[in-house]
């Protein structure tokens, strides 16, 4: 699809802002890879790949300034480069560039990977040291168990350094072998001071995840395509308004930036929307990101 008007789209957004009386946001989900990656991502989205199970029409296919600037001109403040590895191998290569990246983009989250391997923690601790801010971890398309004990070394540094780990981990938009709340229940019973934000409210096992946030004080959720018109993967059926209220301190927003198969203005009418109040859209378009990153 051809990306939406930058001008009338960031006009759009800055009203949203504007009215709620904040700068800007901080959007912890988007998505910044090596052109080549990328590409092979962009691929998958336009076969419609059997993880998708549908059409996906990347609606942000550009140049990666050209994204960067879209950003800046849409008002995000801060945002993510969250890249992931689908075999071993890759996942320090892919940290050397997200630092790279993130050193030439100040308002990039400095973000980092890793894959169950027998070097994982090595590489988990050297990003650390390096200055990574937040970690990214794909069960779906890495296709493996997150409480395998190749990861116990990186669950540990994470869990003591405290940073926020933004895990897809939920069986949205078709399961993985590992997918769902289960494996998670079991790595926070080994490791359960971890910050983690589940990606996509953990659609479509929404309801657990919610659960699981209300129980562990540092598990929080992103927005992540949850509420859009896109389809069933991302409508929750029962929104059960009550229980988002009272989780408002942590729910984060996400978009999958530059992967929707939407305008980027279209998830944020899709939290307004909710009616939960301009404290609660305060709270998970920037103050909570804002605290858990430390910005
Ligand atoms: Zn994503």
């Amino acid at each position: 699809m051809t990306p939406p008007d930058l001008q009338d789209e960031a006009a759009r957004l800055h009203t949203v802002w504007r009215e709620l009386g904040i700068p800007g946001v901080v959007d912890v989900h988007t998505h910044f890879m090596p052109a080549n990656v990328l590409a092979k991502v962009w691929a998958y989205f336009d076969s419609a790949g059997p993880l998708l199970g549908r059409p996906w029409p990347v609606a942000y296919r550009e140049d990666e300034d050209a994204r960067v600037a879209r950003l800046r001109a849409y008002g995000v403040q801060r945002f993510t480069s969250l890249l992931y590895p689908h075999k071993p191998g890759m996942g320090a290569w892919l940290n050397e560039w997200a630092a790279d990246f993130a050193a030439r983009t100040p308002d990039c989250l400095h973000s980092a990977t890793f894959f169950p391997e027998p070097e994982a923690g090595e590489y988990v601790g050297a990003a650390l040291r390096s200055g990574a801010r937040v970690f990214k971890a794909h069960v779906q398309v890495g296709a493996y168990d997150p409480s395998d004990p190749l990861l116990d070394p990186v669950w540990e540094q994470l869990e003591e350094a405290g940073t926020p780990v933004v895990i897809h981990c939920a069986s949205g938009p078709r399961p993985g072998a590992h997918t769902g709340p289960g494996p998670v229940r079991e790595v926070l019973r080994r490791f359960p001071r971890l910050t983690l934000v589940v990606a996509h409210m953990g659609l479509p096992e929404y309801t657990p995840f919610l659960e699981l946030a209300e129980t562990h004080e540092r598990v929080h959720l992103d927005t992540t395509m949850a509420f859009t018109d896109f389809g069933d993967f991302t409508d929750p059926g029962d929104l059960d308004l009550p229980r988002l209220a009272g989780l408002q301190d942590r729910i984060l927003l996400g978009t999958d930036f530059p992967n929707i198969p939407y305008p980027y203005l279209h998830q944020v009418e899709a939290l307004v929307r909710l009616g939960l109040g301009d404290d609660w859209l305060r709270a998970v378009l920037r103050d909570n990101a804002v605290r858990l990153l430390d910005l």
